[in-house]
């Protein structure tokens, strides 16, 4: 995995700035889910956008899951991300593909929708998870992290996220880059920041024709001198499932549910949401759930 994100505080620390090369994330998403070519980049810049959203605000084992939930043709996308730089998710329409907008770029806001919510559930390990939601204002997926992060966090912000579906829909290139501006920033510095954002190419145009790596994205966004990078982290794909975890959610079940299970269908099989992982369950192994989970 070459994929990495960087963290920064920039103007002697009035913004915050993280960028990410999320190619082989996303390429891996993609594979795992077989997206068409609009679902490939609305389901890739949620996965961007929850990587730079989980690097700015978690720490330790704390997770979120960033659901977008529009009215569009691929339906709710679900991410999960955390402090440790993997996310996982899944679309619920992953074959989708959609003519190209009218400025000759794939259809994001078709895909997803206008009308719905953008909501993230954070889980700091407190008894109560946080939750903030935010109605879509784009469909873009860039805008309406933008617009949580002001609306929710109550931090201005800037973010960009950007994919490059090669024709067979597999993935050219994806990244992004999320700048916070923090108390104390001068109107100058936003006056500059706003400028240069009128003007930079799109992430996956500086990673895919100048292979850029995160660092220069960030030297593209504001003078190298004023950049101290703080971190640099991996970021991957990565799917925690395991046959335990589904034994645990088969033992949850209603009773007759799994004597269902048992005397009809002979057994179960279990399907992963995130990495399309199967596990099957025999008519023993299900006794053995069925029986310990009526013990305790
Ligand atoms: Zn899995």
């Amino acid at each position: 995995m070459s994929d990495y994100l960087v963290k920064s505080l920039v103007y002697d620390g009035a913004i915050r700035a993280y960028a990410v090369d999320a190619t082989e994330t996303v390429g891996e998403a993609q594979k795992l889910h077989d997206t068409w070519s609009a679902a490939s980049a609305a389901f890739g810049r949620s996965l961007i956008g929850t990587l730079l959203l989980s690097a700015s605000e978690l720490s330790g084992d704390e997770k979120m899951t960033v659901k977008i939930n529009g009215d569009g043709s691929i339906g709710a996308i679900v991410v999960d991300g955390n402090a440790k730089g993997t996310v996982k998710g899944y679309v619920h329409e992953p074959h989708v593909h959609l003519p190209l907008n009218e400025k000759h770029k794939i259809d994001v806001k078709g895909a997803v929708g206008s009308q719905g919510f953008l909501s993230v559930t954070k889980d700091l390990g407190l008894k109560e998870p946080f939750t903030g939601q935010v109605p879509l204002v784009s469909g873009e997926l860039g805008e309406d992290f933008t617009y949580y992060l002001a609306k929710s966090e109550q931090i201005p912000s800037a973010v960009g996220l950007s994919v490059f579906v090669e024709d067979d829909n597999t993935i050219g290139v994806a990244g992004g880059f999320m700048i916070q501006v923090l108390p104390g920033a001068s109107d100058e510095i936003l006056d500059e920041i706003e400028k240069k954002l009128q003007e930079i190419p799109l992430v996956s145009e500086m990673i895919r024709k100048d292979g850029k790596t995160p660092e220069e994205i960030l030297y593209t966004l504001f003078p190298k001198d004023k950049v101290k990078i703080l971190e640099k982290m991996p970021v991957a794909y990565e799917c925690n499932c395991s046959k335990e975890r589904f034994a645990e959610a088969l033992a949850s079940l209603p009773k007759k549910d799994l004597e269902e299970m048992i005397e009809q269908d002979k057994g179960a099989e279990a399907v992963c949401h995130f990495c399309g992982k199967k596990y099957e369950f025999n008519e023993k192994e299900l006794t053995k759930i069925m029986n310990e989970a009526n013990q305790a």
